[in-house]
């Protein structure tokens, strides 16, 4: 048994889901906080922990050039280094050796690259990035895959995305199944759907253990996504976890959990926690902005995190102001914790049959915040 998957209600599209890992199991739909280098920043494990996230996303790109693959493996696994006794899912490399790494030469073997740290010459193929996932000791491993940016050419998103489906077939052939783990194909294809299902078909093929819809969140708009997930998504198994990777605002998690998304990731909750930005229950907040300087009211009144429950918006924005660390560390647990609650939200709502309303609901308090 690789990494089991049980889909336990449905509400239209979406799915109420549990997925079971050899470190534990995690409720979908679910938010994936980034540990990009071996560390969700500014956080904790235990912090990451009590917003109750289960599962967090590794990198192979950054943890290959530092500290080495090799070493963590050495020390006994990526949970063990961090400290992060729940489920890891690594990314394979290949959306950050085409957006970070220097002079990439790209063929049919692999990628051939120099470290945005220190200039040294790097190979990274299909083979070695899943040896490499092994090494960290990932539940969930990534196939390799090649990402075009948006826009791109028909004629180029066609040809990467037949590279990435081959490299996908050599993935999965180097891919060793044991109890608890398991490898996730992944559907390119950009913004047109006759090759959205063809790439979906030859994943499908070749046979993985979840699906992601990668290459969406780039510059095409929420309304491009969503239409590329309504032909994507109903080609997919019913029966395994579907993924879309680096998605998103928490109203592109809204409209895509209502198309049968599972799983999501994205810089955005942690990396805005690090520049002042809040997302709450009545939509994001600036705390950089002088209208918070004398306010002692909470962050969000409805949140139980360590920023919202003892502390005011007038500290927070002095914090941020005065440039601070503690002002990222409570912003960022702020951030991930609503982005928990957003999604143990929708998880109650499917259970109840009544996403539908949530999200409306949803929608409108975020409107009003606007407007506030
Ligand atoms: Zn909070």
């Amino acid at each position: 048994m690789s990494v089991g998957f049980e889909v336990l209600g449905r509400n239209g599209g979406a799915r109420r889901g549990r997925l079971v890992t050899a470190h534990g199991v995690v409720d979908t739909p679910v938010f994936m906080p980034l540990a990009t280098t071996g560390t969700v920043k500014a956080m904790t494990p235990e912090g990451v922990a009590a917003t109750g996230a289960r599962i967090v996303l590794g990198n192979t790109y950054h943890l290959m050039l530092r500290p080495g693959a090799e070493r963590i493996a050495g020390l006994g696994g990526l949970h063990r280094f961090m400290n992060w006794p729940y489920a890891i899912l690594t990314d394979s490399g290949g959306f950050q050796v085409m957006s970070l790494a220097a002079r990439r030469t790209i063929a049919e073997a692999g990628v051939t690259f120099r470290s945005h740290l220190d200039g040294s010459l790097y190979e990274l193929a299909p083979e070695r990035s899943v040896a490499i996932q092994h090494l960290l000791g990932a539940d969930i491993t990534m196939v390799f895959d090649e990402c075009t940016p948006y826009p791109t050419p028909r004629e180029t998103v066609e040809s990467s995305m037949q590279l990435t489906m081959r490299w996908a077939e050599r993935s999965r052939r180097a891919f060793i199944d044991r109890p608890g783990h398991g490898i996730f194909g992944i559907v390119q294809g950009g913004i047109h759907p006759d090759l959205r299902l063809r790439s979906a078909a030859m994943a499908m093929d070749i046979g993985f253990d979840g699906y992601a819809v990668g290459g969406l969140a780039i510059g095409e708009g929420q309304q491009t996504m969503f239409a590329v997930l309504d032909a994507t998504v109903p080609a997919l198994p019913e029966d395994r976890p579907r993924y879309l990777m680096g998605a998103g605002k928490p109203g592109d998690l809204v409209g895509a959990v209502m198309r049968g998304i599972d799983m999501f990731d994205c810089v955005l909750p942690t990396r805005s926690g690090r520049t002042a930005q809040a997302f709450t229950r009545r939509g994001t907040v600036n705390l950089r902005n002088a209208r918070h300087a004398g306010d002692p009211a909470p962050l969000d009144p409805e949140c139980r995190c360590p920023a919202c429950t003892g502390y005011s918006r007038a500290y927070l924005h002095h914090l941020s102001r005065a440039g601070e660390i503690l002002g990222s560390m409570l912003l960022t647990a702020h951030n991930l914790q609503y982005y928990a609650d957003l999604m143990a939200a929708m998880r109650t709502a499917i259970e109840t049959g009544s996403l539908a309303a949530f999200a409306a609901a949803f929608a409108e308090a975020q409107e009003a915040g606007r407007n506030e």
